[in-house]
């Protein structure tokens, strides 16, 4: 199922429940504003490429857009639609004042040049930047995209506009950055699943966990739960999976990717398997934290977790959530678990149009305290509804963007 459909999909279901009539779900559905650029760059060799950039704005009825930007491949309009509309759904559940957005490129940045890469960004930047702003939609980080992005994307926006860093999220601290932003996405999927665990009555020493993907959000979530005394046995990036029945050593595989360009390929202190093997090992907890669509209907009877945190966006597919939830497997949805980021984006923004600096201390705490409050609403809401956690994270989230669009009248 395209990526899109699929998030449509969850959204009606959400919709059915609260009996929305056909012309508000239209409403709230359709973009706002879809946008499609010519990237056309010189290449280092001198040669002409031309690429294709997008930047979709879902929603705005309760505040400024937010969204990452992803380089990547696979980047289409369809992706970047879906995960436009996931971010208003997941402004809207931790009750952020932003509506949702999402960009992209369609380039693997493992195969260009540092030089390459700033100048497709500089200019994308230039033909996105009268659509983009503090208080009209504010990008930052996604797959394949980091700190250094958001600096050229500042850099070149201020050309146009003068200085004014809440434009972009998730900027190096030299830069008008926060602290705890890098790390936020990944420690909140660990704090949720602590919470989570916690609920189901599992401990952590007791509780193994796989994670696919290490990269800004696998691999901080894989460090907060092994400080938190989890056992992580399976770690995985695009270069291959690796397994420790007793538990890895994750400090050991940080400091290995860190001195091999992030990536996991050559660590020998573990067993390697595939990544479809990871998805279906025997544990206590899965965490998705790279591609979307890669739990499916061929693989959700083979998955022996018992909880699923999505830490990617979009893992899941709506067959594979039917059948996982038939299973009684309980998914945490990706518009809460990883919500941590568009958070401490947030307070990024918030101190930058105040000029103020916030502690590392105080971001994590008030991160804590957001996700924490988000997370008990929707634990209530899926029992008081007897649904599952998805369903009523949409259904919170539909409720709050279909309030502040009806307050706003359609005249
Ligand atoms: P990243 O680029 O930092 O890392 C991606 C990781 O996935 C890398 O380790 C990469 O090797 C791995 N990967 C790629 N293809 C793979 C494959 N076929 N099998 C296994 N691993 C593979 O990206 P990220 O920022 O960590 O984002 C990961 C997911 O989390 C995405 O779905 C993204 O949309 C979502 N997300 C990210 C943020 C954020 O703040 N960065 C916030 C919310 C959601």
């Amino acid at each position: 199922m395209k990526a899109h459909a699929a998030v449509q999909l969850y959204f009606d279901r959400a919709a059915d429940v609260l009996g929305l009539p056909p012309a508000i779900r239209r409403l709230l559905v359709i973009p706002k504003r879809e946008v499609q650029v010519q990237i056309p760059v010189e290449m280092d060799d001198g040669r002409l490429e031309t690429f294709v950039g997008y930047r979709v704005q879902h929603d705005n009825s309760r505040g400024p857009m937010k969204g990452g930007l992803r380089y990547h491949p696979e980047v289409d309009l369809d992706e970047v639609r879906a995960l436009a509309t996931l971010m208003t759904w997941k402004t809207a559940v931790v009750e952020l004042p932003y509506g949702g957005a999402k960009g992209g490129i369609a380039i693997d940045p493992r195969k260009l040049s540092i030089k390459e890469l700033e100048r497709i960004t500089r200019k994308f930047t230039d033909q996105i930047h009268d659509v983009i702003g503090p208080h009209e939609d504010i990008p930052a980080p996604d797959m394949g995209t980091s700190w250094r992005e958001m600096a050229w994307i500042r850099n070149q926006w201020e050309k146009y506009h003068g200085f004014n860093p809440a434009v972009i999220t998730g900027k190096p601290a030299e830069h008008y950055g926060i602290e705890g932003r890098e790390e936020a996405t990944g420690r909140g999927v660990g704090i949720l699943a602590y919470k989570l665990l916690g609920l189901l009555h599992r401990k952590p020493q007791q509780t193994r966990v796989a994670l696919q993907g290490f990269g800004n959000v696998g691999s901080h979530a894989a460090k907060y739960l092994y400080e938190s005394q989890y056992k992580v046995v399976a770690v995985s990036d695009h270069t291959g999976a690796f397994y420790r029945k007793d538990g890895l050593d994750v400090p050991a595989l940080l400091k290995h990717a860190l001195g091999n360009k992030g990536l996991l390929q050559g660590y020998a202190e573990a067993e390697q398997i595939t990544n479809e093997q990871l998805l279906e090992l025997e544990v206590d907890l899965l965490i998705p934290a790279a591609l979307g669509g890669v739990i499916t209907r061929q693989n959700a009877e083979r998955i022996r977790a018992p909880v699923i945190i999505e830490g990617a966006n979009a893992p899941t597919d709506p067959e594979a959530d039917d059948i996982l939830h038939q299973r009684g497997v309980t998914v945490l949805p990706d518009i809460l678990a990883n919500a941590g980021g568009v958070t401490v984006s947030y307070f990024e923004w918030v101190q930058n149009l105040q000029f103020y600096k916030w502690g590392l201390n105080r971001v994590r705490q008030e991160l804590e305290a957001i996700l924490t409050r988000a997370f008990e609403t929707v634990w209530q809401e899926a029992k008081t509804h007897q649904c599952s956690l998805r369903t009523a994270a949409y259904m919170i989230a539909i409720r709050r963007v279909k309030a502040a669009t009806e307050l706003a009248g359609h005249q």
